[in-house]
């Protein structure tokens, strides 16, 4: 059993390669909810439906959000007639949001999910990290916005002062999973918006100290490999590096795994986390997901 948890970018790339190097039955993905939010009347889970279009190989692997070619005849008609989205909704993964927002009338986002998944032929198990209402919001020097307002209106652009969530309990299965995993996977996920969420869920770190846990930096030197994770490291008082994302991981982390060009760094992480190994850990093709993968799972698989 592997459980992976996962934001809705880094980690889906890596899930790519995860599915082509297990068995797909064998693993579990566990999903960052924090962002959720309604969106001209339907459910939106960013990071679910990322996972799980990944998972179906219909996902929009240029923005990893959205179905792959997709068209935008709704979005359009609603900004002609004054009800512009915050977010651009293609009308096939609008249609899977709808399904989900009706399956939610009476049924869990858990449940939710798994019908999803299973008519969309995935194999892995998709849990979201919890079934309670989540809220996200960044302060900044702007003022306190929301998450999709500061990163989708504002661009990412002001500068962040904190990030603030409650914390929530987590799904049905999601301890059940990290304690019957062979091996815990923090993918290369936003450490502060994604994986800080699932942590922090109750009872979730207690399940992680016990787990054997592999981690895979989303930083390499001093940046992300996209994404806002910089400015929500900084706003917390991590140094923008891997050694930064391993001082949030260090109580529970068995070894971490950075990329070749952090060298520099291996000592200083090694006071940390004593098993630090080095590879290449940007995938730009099928064939970088699978060689992470097997470098993450080794003896594992
Ligand atoms: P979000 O929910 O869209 O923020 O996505 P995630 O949290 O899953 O992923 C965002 C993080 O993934 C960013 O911090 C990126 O640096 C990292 N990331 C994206 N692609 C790669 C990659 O190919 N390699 C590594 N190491 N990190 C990546």
């Amino acid at each position: 059993m592997i459980s992976i948890l996962s934001g809705g970018t880094g980690t889906p790339k890596l899930l790519q390669g995860m599915v082509r190097v297990a068995n797909p039955e064998d693993i579990t993905v566990i999903v960052n909810t924090i962002e959720n939010d309604y969106f001209s009347g339907v459910y939106v889970a960013p990071d679910v439906d990322t996972v799980i279009y990944t998972l179906a190989g219909i996902i929009n692997e240029d923005t990893w959000y959205g179905v792959k070619d997709d068209s935008f005849v709704t979005h359009e008609r609603l900004k002609e007639i004054g009800c512009p989205e915050t977010l651009r909704i293609g009308d096939r993964d609008r249609a899977l949001k709808i399904q989900k927002t009706i399956l939610m009338e009476n049924k869990s986002l858990s449940q939710a999910i798994d019908i999803q998944r299973k008519e969309l032929g995935i194999k892995s198990t998709v849990i979201p990290m919890s079934d309670q209402e989540s809220h996200i919001t960044i302060n900044t020097h702007e003022g306190e916005m929301e998450f999709h307002e500061f990163l989708v209106e504002h661009q990412g652009k002001p500068e962040v002062l904190d990030i603030n969530y409650q914390k929530v309990d987590p799904a049905i299965g999601v301890i059940e999973s990290i304690e019957n995993s062979d091996i815990v996977v923090i993918g290369p996920s936003n450490p502060i918006t994604s994986i800080e969420p699932i942590i922090s869920a109750k009872d979730v770190r207690k399940a992680l100290k016990n787990a054997y846990v592999v981690a895979v930096s989303p930083i390499i030197g001093n940046q992300p490999v996209s994404g806002p994770a910089a400015k929500f490291m900084e706003a917390r008082g991590y140094e923008v590096s891997s050694l930064g994302v391993a001082g949030i991981y260090q109580d529970f982390l068995d070894r971490f795994i950075i990329d070749v060009l952090d060298v520099d760094y291996q000592e200083e992480i090694e006071k940390l986390i004593s098993d630090v190994m080095l590879t290449q850990t940007i995938m730009r093709n099928v064939n970088d997901k699978i060689n992470l993968a097997r470098c993450i799972l080794g003896e594992n698989v």
